[in-house]
C-alpha cells in the first residue's frame, strides 16, 4: 500500500517492511507524539507515555536482529524511521536514537566487524541476554558516553574505568549529559580497562550495560537546558559500581575497532535534526496558509517575501534529504574516503541546516509563531542542539574534513 504521506525523508521507492515502520512512526508521532511534545519541554520531563507506545508497537526492538525476536531493521531504515519521529518530538527521537544504538551496535553492526572465534562465541552468548531484555521486558537502554573531557571526541581513553574483578567489573567514574538518566533500565556505559602494565589506552576501551538499579549509580544535577528539555541529560556517577562479566556488551577491544571501522555510527544523531527540520517547514507551510489548528485562519502566503522563504527553506530541506538519503544507503564498514567525506558533509548538512531551516521559520512566519502556544520556538531551541554532540560536533567536522582532505592518512609536515 502506498504511503498517504510524505515522510521526513522524502517520497522514495521504500520495501514493504519501511512503508509500514514508517506509517507506524508517523502515526504514533502525529497522533499521540506531538501532543504531548509541549509538555515535556516544559517540564523539561521523561517522554515516558511515548515509550509505553514505542514498547507496545514494537518498536523498542526495530534493530534488534530477527533471530532474536526483534523488526531486523537495518541502517538505513532505522535513520528514516528516527527522523519520522523526530518530525513529531525531537526529545523522543534523540533518547530513542540512543536506546537503537546500543541494539545497533551489539547486532548488526558488531556483525561486520572482525572478531577471533572467542570474541564471536562470547558476543552471541551475551547479546542474546541483551536482546531479551529489550523484546522480552521491554528494556530502554541509555548510551552516556560524554564526560566533560576529550573522551567523547575520540581523542582521549575515557576516564570512567573498569577494574576486573572475579565474576565482572567494578566501574568508577562521572558521565555528563546522559539523556534518559533516570528513565533507563541499562545504561551502556563506555570505559577504560585498568591495565597494571600501561596507562589508559583507547584500545582497552570497554562497552558495559550498568542496570540502573545498580549499588553505588547516582543521578546527579539539574537539568534546566535551552532545548531538547525531554532527554533529562543529567550526570551519572558510578562509585565502586559491581556489574556480571554477563553485562558486557561487546568483548574487549571491539568497540574501539568498532568506532575506527564504522564511522556511521555517529551519524545515527542526524535523523533526530532532520525531523525536527521537516517540523519546522511543515508548521510554516501551514501558517501560512492559515492551516495551524486552533489559530485564526489569517493567510499570509500571497505575500512575495513569504514565498521566496518557504521556496529557500524547501531547497535547503531537499539538500539535506539527497545527502542524507544517500549516506544512509552507503554506510558500511571501512568506507573510502570519498564516502567517509559525504558522511561527515551529511551530519553537517543537516545538524546546521536544521537549525538554519528553524530560524528562517520564525523570521517568516513572525512574532505570533514564536508565542508558546506553537510548537516553532521550541522546534527553533531543539534544532541548535544537534551541532553540539560529540563526537561529531558540527565544529569538529570542519576540523577532521579540512584535515582529512589535506593529509592522507600517515601524512605530516616536517
Ligand atoms: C540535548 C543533549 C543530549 C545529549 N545526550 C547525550 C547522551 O545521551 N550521551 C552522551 O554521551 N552525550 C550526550 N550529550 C552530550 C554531547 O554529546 C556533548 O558531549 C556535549 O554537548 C559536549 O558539551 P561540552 O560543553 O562538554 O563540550 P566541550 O567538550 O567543552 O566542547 C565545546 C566545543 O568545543 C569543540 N571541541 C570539543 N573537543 C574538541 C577538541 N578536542 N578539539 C577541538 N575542538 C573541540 C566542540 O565543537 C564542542 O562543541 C548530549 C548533549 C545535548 C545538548
Amino acid at each position: 500500500m502506498p504511503l498517504d504521506f510524505i515522510p521526513a525523508v522524502g517520497s522514495a521507492d521504500f520495501t514493504e517492511a519501511q512503508e509500514r515502520l514508517l506509517t507506524l512512526a508517523n502515526r504514533l508521532g502525529r497522533e499521540r507524539f506531538a501532543p504531548r511534545a509541549a509538555q515535556w519541554d516544559r517540564e523539561a520531563s521523561f517522554p515516558f507515555a511515548n515509550y509505553d507506545d514505542l514498547r507496545e508497537a514494537g518498536l523498542l526492538a526495530l534493530c534488534v536482529p530477527r533471530e532474536f525476536g526483534g523488526e531486523g531493521a537495518d541502517f538505513a531504515t532505522y535513520c528514516m524511521v528516527g527522523a519520522e519521529i523526530g518530525r513529531f518530538c525531537g526529545a523522543t527521537a534523540l533518547t530513542y536514537n540512543m536506546h537503537i544504538c546500543s541494539t545497533m551496535w551489539t547486532g548488526m553492526l558488531a556483525d561486520g566487524i572482525a572478531m577471533t572465534p572467542e570474541q564471536r562465541a562470547e558476543h552471541e552468548a551475551r547479546r542474546e541476554l541483551h536482546f531479551a531484555r529489550v523484546v522480552k521486558d521491554g528494556a530502554i537502554y541509555a548510551q552516556p558516553f560524554s564526560e566533560g573531557s576529550a573522551a567523547a571526541a575520540g581523542h582521549a581513553p575515557f576516564g570512567t574505568s573498569a577494574r576486573k574483578v572475579e565474576g565482572g567489573w567494578v566501574l568508577n567514574g562521572r558521565k555528563i549529559f546522559a539523556s534518559l538518566s533516570g528513565a533507563a533500565d541499562y545504561y551502556g556505559i563506555l570505559c577504560t580497562e585498568e591495565c597494571a602494565d600501561h596507562s589508559p589506552d583507547m584500545r582497552d576501551t570497554l562497552y558495559i550495560a550498568v542496570p540502573g538499579k545498580a549499588e553505588g549509580l547516582t543521578v546527579t544535577g539539574e537539568w534546566d537546558p535551552m532545548g531538547m528539555r525531554g532527554t533529562v541529560s543529567r550526570t551519572l556517577l558510578l562509585k565502586d559500581v559491581f556489574v556480571a562479566d554477563q553485562e558486557q556488551l561487546m568483548p574487549r577491544g571491539v568497540y574501539y575497532k568498532a568506532a575506527q571501522t564504522w564511522p556511521a555510527m555517529f551519524f545515527t544523531l542526524s535523523p533526530t535534526y532532520l525531523g525536527v527540520a521537516q517540523a519546522a517547514y511543515d508548521f510554516t507551510v501551514q501558517y501560512l496558509r492559515g492551516e495551524v489548528p486552533g489559530q485564526p485562519p489569517v493567510k499570509r502566503r500571497m505575500y512575495p517575501t513569504k514565498q521566496i522563504a518557504v521556496a529557500q527553506m524547501r531547497i535547503q530541506l531537499e539538500n539535506m534529504r539527497s545527502i542524507f538519503w544517500r549516506v544512509i544507503h552507503e554506510a558500511c564498514a571501512s568506507p573510502g574516503k570519498d564516502a567517509r567525506m559525504r558522511l561527515y558533509a551529511a551530519h553537517y548538512s543537516v545538524m546546521e541546516g536544521a537549525n538554519d531551516i528553524a530560524r528562517l521559520a520564525i523570521r517568516t512566519c513572525g512574532g505570533q509563531s514564536m508565542l508558546k502556544d506553537l510548537p516553532l520556538e521550541r522546534l527553533y531551541r531543539d534544532s541548535r542542539c544537534g551541532a553540539l554532540m560529540l563526537p561529531w560536533t558540527a565544529e569538529l567536522i570542519l576540523d577532521r574534513m579540512g584535515r582529512e582532505t589535506l593529509y592522507e592518512s600517515g601524512e605530516r609536515d616536517e
